[in-house]
This record gives structure tokens, sequence and C-alpha cells, in this order.
């Protein structure tokens, strides 16, 4: 697979230190809310770049945390624990705001057919771990404690600023949240390992440490976790491209100072979602919930389809027109399927051609609207419906929209649709037509047709006779 690697910011040829396999990180939710259509753009399109690692046949393990803690307002680390301003919000425990939200989460990725990575996380979970680690970043002098926190020294590396392209604005981060700059800090990149004084001292999670009582920073759980069950070689780590910095910076400085060698050599960013006034982030108080668009009467899946009809490196603008059009494609897509024949033998011989293109077009970095024109193809390809069918339920099992199952459930709407007297007058006329035909009385079979059409009888000929089925 040809994939984008912001690190050296180029595609090439996706490697994997051991072959044949797969050791995959993803950036997890912060439960402190509902996910937002946007969160999900980035957890679809990591879905599906899993499974097709998965279709070209690798073995995947792919880790994912649950951020329960840490993870500040801004991601400079100022401002308040986002899990305690949920748990104000809401008046409960973060512990029971991060049972809700967790839950949600993975209910709503249930409904877009994302699929639960191996293992999932949760950052409280881990605290030893995360002690592990801050203590060996002391001991190899990466890290230093000031005024009761624990802090990583970015000056002792090389190169702090891996992915190349960071400004001084990106820098300000922390000052657009309107918070001020952590006065402890020896340099301005420098950030949190450990707290254990914040001016939020309110923090309802706190954990025994050799520096006090307190907890970790949002960027040691992904370390760490990762580490805990991806092993010291992670192949590919995920996110959306705001993590890249700082989260996705400060975990490579952490990791390889840690590990004391290179430790992922391949990350994949997907752009956002925006809508009509930017990003959408969950800040802005009302933002969009799978929830939401079920009340609406959207399938999630058509979001789904969304999403993958435009590329993960290109933003992506969300509007209710646009989603619209591709309920309309998708129910296209699966009427057209729900009138093929479904039965006889797939011609697997013929189909390798098509699966060859479908490969190609998604294996050249993630190319996911290629792969639905792969669909079309298939569609009007010179083979026949059990050999198209095969094709559309093998390229599903990377795209994930449930056309199979979609199409069967219309065509059993459309036969129950019909009761027994209608259909056995359908097929009684159907009949009549044919007699008339071979007779060449044309009056009688142009009569009869018009009366089916009226009916929504659509009539196809196929080599085993005439088949109908009812569009209305
Ligand atoms: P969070 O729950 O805030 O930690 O974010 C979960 C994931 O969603 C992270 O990978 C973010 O980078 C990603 N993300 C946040 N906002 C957006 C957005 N508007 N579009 C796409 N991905 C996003
Ligand atoms: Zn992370």
């Amino acid at each position: 697979m040809i994939l984008y690697n912001t690190l050296g910011q180029k595609k090439h040829e996706f490697r994997t230190h051991t072959e044949g396999k797969v050791n995959m990180y993803t950036c997890g939710p912060t439960v402190y809310h509902y996910a937002h259509i946007g969160n999900l753009r980035t957890y679809i399109m990591e879905d599906v770049l899993e499974k097709f690692l998965r279709y070209e046949g690798y073995d995947v393990n792919r880790v994912m945390n649950i951020t329960d803690v840490g993870h500040l307002a801004s991601d400079a680390d100022t401002g308040e624990d986002k899990m305690l301003k949920g748990a104000k919000r809401e008046k409960k425990t973060v512990l029971e705001i991060a049972d809700f939200y967790t839950k949600a989460f993975f209910e709503d990725c249930k409904k877009l057919n994302i699929k639960t990575p191996d293992v999932v996380e949760p950052a409280t979970c881990c605290i030893p771990e995360f002690i592990e680690m801050v203590e060996t970043l002391l001991e190899k002098g990466y890290a230093y404690e000031a005024g009761g926190n624990v802090y990583f020294d970015t000056s002792k590396l090389d190169k702090y600023y891996v992915f190349g392209n960071q400004t001084e604005e990106d820098l300000a981060v922390g000052v657009r949240d309107s918070v001020e700059e952590d006065a402890q800090k020896r340099n301005k990149t420098d950030f949190v390992l450990w707290f254990t004084k914040s001016k939020f001292d309110d923090q309802e999670l706190k954990w025994d440490s050799p520096w006090g009582n307190g907890y970790p920073g949002w960027h040691i759980e992904c370390s760490a976790i990762s580490i805990k069950h991806g092993g010291e070689y992670l192949d590919l780590h995920c996110g959306g491209v705001d993590n890249a910095f700082p989260h996705h910076t400060n975990e490579i400085a952490q990791s390889e100072a840690y590990l004391g060698h290179e430790w992922c050599p391949h990350w994949f960013h997907v752009l956002h979602l925006l809508d009509s006034t930017g990003k959408m982030s969950k800040s802005k108080g009302e933002f969009l919930t799978v929830s939401l668009l079920e009340s609406k009467g959207y399938d999630p899946l058509v979001y789904r389809m969304f999403c993958l009809q435009s590329h993960y490196r290109k933003p992506l603008t969300f509007t209710y027109e646009s989603l619209d059009n591709t309920v309309v494609a998708y129910n296209k897509l699966v009427s057209r399927i729900a009138a093929l024949d479904n039965g006889g033998e797939p011609d697997t011989t013929a189909a390798q051609e098509y699966i060859d293109k479908f490969k190609e077009a998604v294996g050249n970095d993630l190319n996911t609207s290629l792969g639905l024109t792969c669909l079309y193809d298939v569609l009007k390809a010179p083979v026949s419906d059990a050999t198209k069918l095969f094709l559309i339920a093998d390229f599903d099992k990377v795209l994930s929209l449930n056309l199979i199952e979609a199409a069967k459930a219309l065509a059993e709407t459309k036969t129950s649709a019909v009761s027994d007297d209608e259909s056995a007058q359908i097929e009684a006329l159907i009949a009549e037509r044919t007699q008339a035909r071979a007779n060449k009385d044309w009056a009688t079979a142009d009569r009869i047709r018009d009366e089916l059409n009226a009916r929504g009888v659509v009539l196809e000929d196929t080599p085993q006779g005439i088949k109908w089925r009812i569009e209305k």
C-alpha cells in the first residue's frame, strides 16, 4: 500500500517492522461529551485503513486509548481538565461521565460500522505504567521537576519539531484559549508529564506518585499505552490532524527518549470536518452528533458514505444539502444491487480483475472515493449478477456500508408489499403478455405492458426468463 506519511511529508510504500504484521495505534476519544461527527470522520477513515490492511492480508493489532484523565482544555497543558469540566456540567463524578460517554462513543461507532480496536485501554487503568515512564525519563535526564510538576525537557532533543511544519503561531495554542503560559517551564515547548500542582486543584482523580499526589499529562498516556500493548516498535500511528502538534510531537519526544531508539516510522492524519463556521469542535456548544442525524431521519451509514466520498487528506465541509446528495446516491446504489439476481455461482476468475482495480484504487493513499467508483464499475461490468454480488460483498469488507444487507432488506420490503393475490395477477398478466408476443399480437402485448407499468411493475429479461419487481 502507498500511504502518505506526515513524518517526512510524502507518500511512500507502507512498510512494517515484521513482515505481514501491523502494530497500529489510534488516539482515542476524550470522553467528557458525545463525539461529534468530525471526531467520527477521523475514526471512520482509520477504520477503513485498518480494514484495507486486513483485506491486503496483514495481521493487524490495533490499540486505542480512552482519555479519561489529563486532557486539559488547551493542548498546551493549561486550562481545566476536560473530564472535570464535563463532570461539573452534568453534576456527576468524573468516572460516571467517563463511563457514560465511553459507552456512547462505542454505540456511535457501531452504528457507523467502525470496528472496535483489538485493545481499548482507559488511561486511568495505566497509572503505574505512566509513573514508570516518567521515572525513567527523569533518570535519563530528559525530565525535570519544577513547582510540583514533572516536565519533559525539549532542549535535550536534537530535533523536536519532527513533522517540520510548525510555526510560532502553532505554539500560541495555549494562549488562544485565554490561559497564561506556565512560568515553571524551562523552555516554551516543554510539556507536563505529571501534575501535582495546578491552579485547578479540585481535580477529582489523583494518585500517589514519587512526586506527590497527582495525575498524568495527556501525552504520556498514548506513549505508555501504545508501548504496553504494541511493544517498543510501532508501525502506524493515527489521529486527527490537530493531534500532530503538540500531542504526537510530544509522544514521539518522550517515547524515543524513553526507549532509546526510533519508535514509529509512519504517521497517518485525517484532515478536519468543517461546518459553515470552521472546524467542528465540542467547545463550540451546539455540535453535530450521530443521534442528531438519526433524529432527522438519516441512516448513520449514509454519513459513513459521505466521508468515503472524499479524500482523508482534504478538509471536508459538512452541509445537509451534501448529505442529502449522499442519501440519493446510497439509495440508488442499494436499489441497483437489490435488482441483481442472487442465484448462481460467482466467476472468481472474472472477478479478480475488479479486485485488483479496487486494491489499486484504495491502496493508493486510501483513495476511498475511487474505491466507491470501483463499485459502480462492477455494476456495469460484463459479468454475471452472482459475480457482481460477490464483488460488492468483497469490497464492502473494507467500505462497510452494509450494501448486501440493505439490498436484501429493500428486496424483501418490495416483495412483502405485494400481496399473494396481486402477485398471482401480475404473474398471470406476464404470462398473457408472453403468449400475445408469441402470437405476434403486439396490440395486446403493449396494452398489458402499460397495465403492468401502471402498477409499478418493472420487467427484466434474464437468461432464466422474465423477472419482475415493483418500483413505487
Ligand atoms: P478528542 O475526543 O477531542 O480527543 O478527539 C478525538 C479525535 O477526533 C482526535 O483524533 C482528533 O484529532 C479528532 N478530531 C477533533 N476534531 C475533529 C474534526 N473537526 N474533524 C476531524 N477529526 C477531528
Ligand atoms: Zn494520543
